[in-house]
C-alpha cells in the first residue's frame, strides 16, 4: 500500500471530517481504521513508517479504499508531527503507536519513552497550536497500575509501574491530563487491560502460544516431532478481552455526550457534535470528560489460556511438575494417537522472565458500562477460539 508524505495529503481532503490513526500496521489500529470506514463516513489517514519492508498485513484489505490513506509518520519526529497535524488539522487524533512491548522495554528504555512519552507531547503541542478543537485519545495501559495495591483496578487506582514501558504510559497520562486542563482540550488516555485477536504480534505470549498450538497441530496430524513452546511464568494472570470491542470503547471515549445523560446540558444548550465544537463549549465539556477503564472484568492465569489454546486444537494436555520444571504435556492416549515421541507441549524457560513481573492485573470496568454503554461482546474463551482458529487456518488445518 502507498505511503504517501504529508504534503500529498490535501488532495484526499473533502468536506468531510477527518480523523488521523497512528500505529495502523499494528493491532488495535487496524481495527480502529475498519471500525471508523464502517460506523462513520469520515476521512481516515493513517501514520505508518516507511520501513525497508513493508509490515502491511493488518491492512492490505484496505489497499483500493479511497476513504483511507497512508500517511508517512513517526513518533520520534516533532517537526513532521507538527506538520501532519497543521496540514490535516483532524478533527480526531488517535494515538495507538508505541513502543508496546513491555519485555522489550528493559532493554530499550530511552527508546520506549521517546515514543510513548516524548512522542505524546509533541503531538499535544501541535494539537495545541494548530488545532484545538481536535479531539486527541492517547493508549494508556493497565500496566501503569503495576505492582497493584488493590483488586480489581478501577479508574482511581494509583500508579505504581514495574516496567519502563508502565512508566512511559503513567508519565505520558499526566501530559495529557496537563495539557487537557492547561488549554481546555478534548485530551483523553483510556486505562485499557490487555486485549488480544488475530492481528495480535507474535511476540506477544497470547499470540505465541496460538502460532505454536497451530505449528504442534501440524506436525501432529503428520505424526512428525515437534519442539515445545516455551514460556516465561505461567501463573501470571490477566485480563484479557478482544481487541475488537476495545476500539469500539475508545471511540465512545471521544464522543462522551452522546451517551452521557449529564453531558447532554451543555451551556450551549444543545448536543455538541463530534467536532464541531467552538472554544466556548470546548471549556464547558473538557471540565466534564472522564478517563475510563477498559476491561473484561475477569482475570486468567497464561495457564488458563494454554490449556484452552490446545484445547481448541483437540489436542488433550496435562499440567505437571512446579516452578521452572512445570510441563503441560500429552495425555497418554493422545501420545498413542500421535505416535508422538515427545509428549511435551509446553514448558517453563527462565530466559523468559522478567526483571520485575506484574504478577496479577484485573479491572473494573463498571463506569465506563454505566457512562458509555460500552461493555465486551466476545469472552475469554472464545477469544481464545477464535486466535487459534485463525492461526490453524493460516496452515490450511481446521479443529
Ligand atoms: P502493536 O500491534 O504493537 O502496534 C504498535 C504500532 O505502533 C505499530 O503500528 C508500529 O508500527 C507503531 N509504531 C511503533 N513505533 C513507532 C514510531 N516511532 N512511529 C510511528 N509508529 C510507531 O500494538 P497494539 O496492541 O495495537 O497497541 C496499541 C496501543 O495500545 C499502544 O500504545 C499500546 O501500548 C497500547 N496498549 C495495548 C494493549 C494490548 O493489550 N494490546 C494494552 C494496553 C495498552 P510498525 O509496524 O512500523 O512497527
Amino acid at each position: 500500500m502507498e505511503i504517501y508524505n504529508i504534503s500529498d495529503a490535501k488532495k484526499f481532503m473533502n468536506n468531510k471530517k477527518t480523523v488521523f490513526v497512528t500505529g495502523v500496521t499494528g493491532q488495535d489500529g487496524s481495527h480502529m481504521v475498519d471500525y471508523l470506514l464502517k460506523n462513520t463516513d469520515y476521512t481516515i489517514f493513517g501514520g505508518a513508517r516507511r520501513l525497508s519492508i513493508k509490515n502491511h498485513e493488518n491492512i492490505k484489505h484496505l489497499e483500493t479504499n479511497s476513504r483511507f490513506q497512508l500517511i508517512n509518520f513517526d513518533l520520534s519526529d516533532a517537526h513532521s508531527i507538527s506538520k501532519t497535524i497543521e496540514q490535516i488539522k483532524p478533527d480526531y487524533f488517535i494515538n495507538l503507536a508505541a513502543q508496546t512491548f513491555v519485555g522489550s522495554s528493559w532493554d530499550f528504555p530511552t527508546q520506549t519513552w521517546e515514543c510513548n512519552t516524548t512522542g505524546v507531547i509533541h503531538i499535544l503541542e501541535a494539537i495545541r497550536q494548530h488545532k484545538p478543537s481536535c479531539r486527541f485519545y492517547n493508549a494508556g495501559s493497565s500496566e501503569e497500575y503495576g505492582n497493584v495495591a488493590y483488586t480489581p483496578q478501577d479508574e482511581n487506582h494509583p500508579a505504581k509501574p514495574r516496567s519502563p514501558y508502565g512508566a512511559s504510559k503513567s508519565a505520558a497520562r499526566q501530559l495529557v491530563k496537563v495539557y487537557r486542563e492547561s488549554y481546555n482540550l478534548y485530551a483523553i488516555q483510556g486505562l485499557l487491560f490487555n486485549h488480544e485477536g488475530t492481528r495480535r504480534g507474535e511476540e506477544f505470549v497470547t499470540r505465541k502460544i496460538t502460532k505454536a498450538v497451530a505449528r504442534i497441530k501440524q506436525a501432529l496430524i503428520n505424526f512428525k516431532t515437534f519442539d515445545a513452546v516455551e514460556l516465561g511464568n505461567v501463573n501470571t494472570k490477566r485480563d484479557w478481552s478482544d481487541a475488537e470491542d476495545f476500539v469500539d470503547g475508545i471511540w465512545r471515549m471521544l464522543n462522551q455526550e452522546e451517551y452521557r445523560a449529564d453531558l447532554k446540558n451543555l451551556p450551549t444548550g444543545r448536543l455538541l457534535l463530534p467536532g464541531e465544537i467552538a472554544k466556548t463549549d470546548q471549556q464547558g465539556l473538557v471540565g466534564k470528560i472522564r478517563e475510563y477503564v477498559l476491561s473484561s472484568n475477569e482475570t486468567h492465569t497464561i495457564k488458563e489460556f494454554v490449556e484452552l489454546a490446545f484445547k481448541h486444537a483437540g489436542i488433550n494436555g496435562g499440567w505437571h511438575g512446579q516452578g521452572t520444571v512445570e510441563e503441560f504435556s500429552l495425555v497418554a492416549k493422545d501420545v498413542e494417537k500421535y505416535e508422538a515421541v515427545s509428549s511435551v507441549l509446553v514448558k517453563i524457560n527462565p530466559k523468559f522472565y522478567r526483571p520485575a513481573e506484574v504478577d496479577l492485573l484485573w479491572g473494573n470496568s463498571n463506569l465506563v458500562r454505566k457512562d458509555l454503554q460500552w461493555s465486551p461482546k466476545t469472552s475469554f474463551e472464545q477469544l481464545v477460539e477464535k486466535m487459534v482458529k485463525n492461526d490453524l487456518s493460516l496452515l490450511g488445518l481446521t479443529v
